[in-house]
């Protein structure tokens, strides 16, 4: 019996391996509209991003020929908040995938930890990184296995810390058969809020020091807004965080705030500094207050 158990149970290791690398995939192409081409060079390192301090240095991109950033520069330092705001299509999510390096830059360079993401293997980077997208995929699974897709080798008991730093406890207690009730597109359909729980409990899991979300709270009521804010904060802590956001009360708190511009960073300061800058965020913030947002 003993002799049978184990190599099921070391496949059963292997499934769970195979299918998180699968999870990866998709969720690429969750955040993507096209496969990306960026291939490891030879030379490539594998190389462990463990501090979290990500520098764009005069980052310039492009789509065929429109130019989406020019000359973009800022740092995050290991464990801080900083946010990027600006208008649709200012090229805040073309900043996250040139981090994640679905594209690679044109001009410029991105450094994590001294490191151009372009020396280091892309399994290396990604480990690095965690991403709250804004909408999430969930795979024809259990509630469990959709959160584990975050880490496949976690234990149980990290499993269930995660859900209950991403505030799912109760409603998981609610299921009929709780964190085993099946969920995706044939299963049970979770609301956008409870979505998004499920994708900051994978990105809790992954332990990584680098967290993004991209308007990860943008489609939500005020709140499951606020719920998922508290949830986040609790997240952050010790870690890198690039929150984008469209709703400028969501950012009050970061340490930096980088206002972007039809691809340029045109203010960049604390909340407070860049009211007193009476620019463009002291206008988008006072638009905001006075629209109830
Ligand atoms: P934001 O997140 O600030 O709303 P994006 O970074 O998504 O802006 O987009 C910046 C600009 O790049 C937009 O004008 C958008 O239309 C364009 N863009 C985004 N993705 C692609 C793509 N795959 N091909 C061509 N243009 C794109
Ligand atoms: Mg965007």
């Amino acid at each position: 019996m003993m002799q049978l158990f184990i190599p099921l149970n070391f496949l059963g290791f292997v499934y769970r391996e195979i299918r998180g690398a699968f999870a990866n995939i998709e969720r690429m192409f969750a955040l993507l509209d096209k496969v990306p081409m960026i291939n490891d060079s030879a030379n490539a390192k594998t190389q462990a991003l463990t501090q979290g301090r990500v520098s764009f240095e005069h980052v310039g991109f492009r789509y065929d020929s429109r130019a989406i950033l020019d000359d973009v520069s800022f740092t995050i330092e290991a464990g801080q908040k900083v946010a990027i705001v600006g208008d649709s299509g200012a090229g805040k999510s073309t900043l996250v995938k040139l981090l994640f390096r679905f594209y690679d830059v044109v001009d410029g360079r991105i450094c994590i930890d001294g490191h151009d993401i372009r020396t280091v293997t892309q399994d290396s980077l990604r480990q690095a990184i965690a991403i709250v997208p804004q909408d999430t995929v969930l795979f024809n699974d259990t509630l469990i296995e959709n959160i584990r897709y975050g880490r496949p080798t976690a234990s149980m008991e990290d499993v269930n810390s995660a859900i209950q730093m991403a505030h799912l406890s109760q409603f998981i207690e609610s299921l009929p058969d709780g964190g085993q009730t099946r969920v995706g597109e044939r299963g049970l359909k979770l609301s956008g809020g409870e979505k998004q729980r499920v994708a900051i409990a994978r990105a809790i899991l992954k332990k990584s020091p680098i967290l993004v979300f991209d308007e990860a709270t943008s489609s939500l009521d005020s709140h499951s807004e606020q719920a998922i804010l508290t949830a986040l904060k609790e997240v952050a802590k010790g870690h890198t965080s690039l929150v984008i956001a469209h709703r400028l009360s969501t950012v009050v708190d970061a340490d930096r705030i980088i206002v972007l511009s039809k691809g340029k960073v045109v203010e960049t300061g604390s909340h407070n500094d860049l009211l007193a800058a009476c620019g463009l965020y002291a206008n988008l913030w006072r638009v905001q207050q006075e629209s109830g947002r």
